[in-house]
């Protein structure tokens, strides 16, 4: 049997949670306060995902640069990768929020989108 610690990062009480395992299955989870820390933790052993955010530089906008994120959680193990992907991106104003800047990032399916307008100037 093996035990992990966690900490929530589902809000900001950040209750720490011990996941019982076995063979790699979950068996329990303990010390969260709500459902969203039980998803959480067997996600975090099983699949561990994340959003991943940046930020790209603009041409010709009324600011240089725009926010972006992943569409959806990438995988913990293709973080890097992304943020990769992103090196060197340039995009040309105007941008709007929901643009895509990287399709499927990495490989992973997802694309990676902006997060904020920047009109053209
Ligand atoms: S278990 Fe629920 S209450 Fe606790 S940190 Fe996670 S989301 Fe917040």
């Amino acid at each position: 049997m093996e035990k992990r610690e966690l900490i929530c990062i589902g809000c900001p009480m950040g209750c720490p949670m011990t996941v019982t395992m076995e063979n790699g299955e979950v068996l329990s989870v303990s010390g969260n306060t709500c459902k969203r820390g039980d998803v959480y933790a067997r996600k975090e052993v099983t699949n561990p995902t994340r959003i991943v955010t940046s930020t790209v530089t603009v041409e010709g906008g009324a600011d240089v640069t725009v926010s972006v994120k992943t569409a959806s959680d990438v995988p913990k193990g293709k973080i890097f990768d992304c943020v990769k992907a992103l090196k060197g991106v340039t995009v040309k104003a105007p941008v709007k929020i929901g643009d895509v800047i990287v399709e499927n990032a990495a490989g992973t399916g997802v694309d990676i989108v902006a997060t904020g307008n920047v009109r053209a100037v």
